[in-house]
């Protein structure tokens, strides 16, 4: 759809299919699990490596109208797409952050008192209030301010100048474990750090949190694995739609006998007779590498397993079950999609959806379908 190519034949070894209608469709099974509150998207990392300029707008047109980034570029990024949306930073401020910051009309998330210092000090050079979000820790130790910090900020806010609180926010350290005791402390630290911030939106939730109940929700959730499909239940079946495709192309096949190897280490042995496709697909892809021996891909409904090591451009197939005219050079051969979901793949790479996701690598011919 994007690439010239297109029009001389499809020349790309592998491709990454996104379902726009599917991401559309897992923004309003979150808003109807939590429809006393405001849903917003967080797109991080070019949505979750799924690609900003068509995953925002298409959650924009579906209303979503709050979004969350990580960074200062990413920010920029979505502001070109998206003019009027509300664009919450989490990473908030370091020096020479806030002008660009300001100037898009962005709302930094401050962590730290340092930050919002930086962002006061901003305000006075602009001579006008600048929104912002306060960051709480409640429990996780990485960003956000703790009790003391807390308690400096609201006596400092009492006597000297304040910034436009837009929203208080914290985050669930494990919000995908239902019955992990850290939830119900974070969320009474939360309500408690509130009780100092009447009126006040506040947020807490993501993806994970928005199944935890409604006293979890707040005004404003922030869900990012689960638009991109990722199952915020753990343990139970997924109530998100599967958005991604992935899929390679048989470049050949060759036949193997007892005692032949297959591939970098010799280490899958073939135990008799086996047909080995070798796909264009491989960790410089985002197929990451601990998928060698432990992957698994399908041809039509055939489980073909990953046999080998994982290479930069290459994996290598046992496609003994599959009938010779599903194997011929060109054959796609699905790795994510109708049979397995990102999570099944994740979870055989010994890692989670949103890594392999952000992982995606750049060689795909990607296309968009629906939005
Ligand atoms: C990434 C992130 C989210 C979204 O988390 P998911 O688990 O992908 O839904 C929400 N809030 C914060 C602070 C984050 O960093």
């Amino acid at each position: 759809m994007e690439s010239s190519a297109s029009t001389r034949g499809d020349i790309h070894g592998a491709r990454l299919t996104i379902d726009l209608d599917a991401v559309v469709r897992n923004y309003h099974t979150l808003r109807e699990q939590s429809p006393e509150s405001e849903t917003g998207a967080v797109v991080k990392a070019n949505a979750y490596g799924l690609g900003l300029d068509h995953v925002a707008p298409a959650l924009a047109q579906a209303g979503c109208t709050t979004f969350f980034v990580a960074t200062v570029d990413e920010a920029i990024a979505l502001r070109a797409v998206l003019p009027k949306a509300g664009i919450h930073v989490f990473d908030g401020l370091l020096p020479g952050w806030s002008e660009p910051l300001a100037e898009i009309n962005a709302i930094p998330v401050l962590n730290s008192l340092y930050q919002i210092n930086l962002w006061l000090e901003h305000q006075e050079t602009l001579g006008r209030k600048l929104p912002a979000d306060i960051h709480i820790d409640t429990g996780m130790a990485r960003l956000g301010l703790n009790e003391e910090e807390l308690q400096a900020f609201r006596e400092s806010r009492d006597s000297g100048p304040k910034i436009e609180i837009n929203t208080i926010l914290s985050h669930l350290a494990c919000s995908e474990n239902t019955d992990h005791p850290l939830n119900e402390q974070q969320l009474a630290a939360f309500t408690d750090a509130l009780t100092h911030f009447d009126g006040k939106k506040a947020s807490l939730s993501a993806s994970a949190g928005v199944f935890l109940g409604p006293e979890y929700h707040f005004d404003l959730t922030r869900p990012g694995i689960a638009l991109f499909g990722g199952n915020p239940t753990p343990g139970s079946p997924n109530p998100m739609a599967q958005v991604i495709r992935l899929q390679g192309k048989i470049l050949q096949v060759r036949s193997v006998d007892t005692p032949q190897t297959v591939g970098y280490g010799a280490t899958h042995q073939a135990s008799g007779p086996a047909r080995i496709a070798t796909v264009a697909l491989g960790y410089a892809d985002g197929y990451i590498r601990s998928l060698g021996n432990t992957g698994k891909a399908w041809i039509e409904s055939y489980e073909v397993p990953v046999v080998g090591r994982v290479s930069m451009d290459l994996t290598t197939l046992d496609v003994s079950s599959a009938p010779d005219y599903l194997t011929a050079p060109g054959a796609l051969v699905d790795f994510i999609g109708p049979q397995q979901s990102t999570d099944d793949v994740a979870h055989d790479a010994d890692t989670i959806s949103y890594e392999f996701l952000t992982g995606l690598g750049a060689r795909f011919y990607r296309t968009y379908i629906g939005g």
